[in-house]
């Protein structure tokens, strides 16, 4: 069973996909902890988004799509979890083609609803957590870059809300609710998909 987690950034994407790889034995596929592995290991492809990536800017679909392809053909566990992947209509029509020739397909996009004070918040205590523990500070969670990638969000990938509804993917949970609620709740859009 293959899932997308969808939502912008600080919704609990990134929280809720760790659950369900302890509790479902799912593959999480994060875009994002892609990247930021490609800037830290110096590859060519983590220089060239690095700039990017911080100032809150999208990557182009190329990398992406290139990135999720080579970890379909990794072990699928019981099932995939796509988090910050798709965020473009060109990433979700790509994402459909690569499961449709491995013959597989979505089950659900999951959209973690949440308001903006609220991201602003998270972000702005997940940098302050990661700082108290001694871990490094994502260089995009700064107030400005997060203007940024809240306005890519609301102009790139809000539309595939309406991609996945069209499709009767499309289910939707109370990403303010507490973190166990919101496992709950997805819990049963995957017991009920
Ligand atoms: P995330 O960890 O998902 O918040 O992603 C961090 C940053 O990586 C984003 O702000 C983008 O610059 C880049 N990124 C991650 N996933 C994608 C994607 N699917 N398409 C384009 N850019 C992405």
């Amino acid at each position: 069973m293959n899932i997308i987690l969808l939502g912008p950034p600080g919704a609990g994407k990134g929280t809720q996909a760790a659950k369900l790889v302890s509790s479902r034995g799912m593959v999480q596929l994060s875009t994002g902890d892609m990247l930021r592995e490609a800037r830290t290991s110096g590859t060519e492809m983590g220089q060239k988004v690095a700039a990017i990536m911080d100032a809150g800017e999208l990557v182009t679909d190329e990398i992406v799509i290139g990135l999720i392809r080579e970890k379909l053909e990794g072990d699928t566990g019981g099932g995939f979890i796509f988090d910050g992947f798709p965020r473009t209509l060109g990433q979700a029509d790509a994402l459909e083609q690569l499961l449709s020739e491995m013959g597989q397909g979505l089950a659900a996009a999951i959209e973690l609803r949440v308001n903006d004070e609220v991201l602003v918040d998270r972000i702005v205590n997940r940098a302050k957590e990661a700082a108290a523990n001694g871990q490094p500070v994502r260089a995009d969670d700064n107030a400005e870059s997060l203007k940024v990638r809240l306005m890519e969000y609301y102009k790139k990938t809000s539309p595939l809300l309406g991609y996945y509804h069209a499709k009767g993917k499309l289910k939707a949970v109370d990403g303010l609710a507490d973190i166990g609620e919101v496992e709950s709740a997805i819990a049963q859009v995957l017991d009920n998909s």
